[in-house]
């Protein structure tokens, strides 16, 4: 499965984890426009949130409070967010947004003009943080 999840849950890929249970597994996000972006998904590959075993679903928001508990405490943000969208990577995720105003969670930090003039919506443009920091964010928000 050439997806970047699985290769995660795999071991294949790096990333900073912040949980993992027999069911999900959390990890920081590259793109921490504020501190504490990470999500959380399903060990197995299911596209659509919709679709999991209801006990995944369950398990993904009960790590998802805990996490966000762990971000108030640590970064206080205004509020926690979380996002299930699913255009990004087609691996069933809970994104949790650390919220520092009501346009974090929708198209402030996504918005940039592209080169047609025209306002385009994506992640690409972010800063991508490096490992070592997104581990250390990752140490304080652990569950
Ligand atoms: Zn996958």
């Amino acid at each position: 499965m050439d997806c970047i999840f699985c290769k995660i849950i795999r071991g294949e890929e790096p990333a900073s984890m912040v949980y993992e249970d027999e069911m999900v597994l959390g990890f920081m996000t590259p793109h921490q426009f504020h501190e504490g972006m990470c999500l959380v998904t399903s060990k197995q590959h299911i596209d659509h949130f919709m679709d999991l075993p209801e006990d995944v679903a369950v398990r993904i928001i009960q790590t998802a409070q805990k996490i966000a508990k762990n971000i108030m405490r640590e970064f206080q943000p205004q509020r926690v967010g979380y996002v299930v969208a699913g255009f990004g990577v087609l691996h069933a995720h809970l994104n949790i947004v650390s919220m520092k105003c009501r346009h974090d969670i929708t198209s402030k930090h996504f918005a940039y003009m592209g080169d047609n003039g025209e306002f385009q919506f994506s992640e690409s443009h972010l800063p991508t943080a490096a490992r070592a920091e997104l581990d250390q964010l990752a140490a304080r928000i652990k569950v």
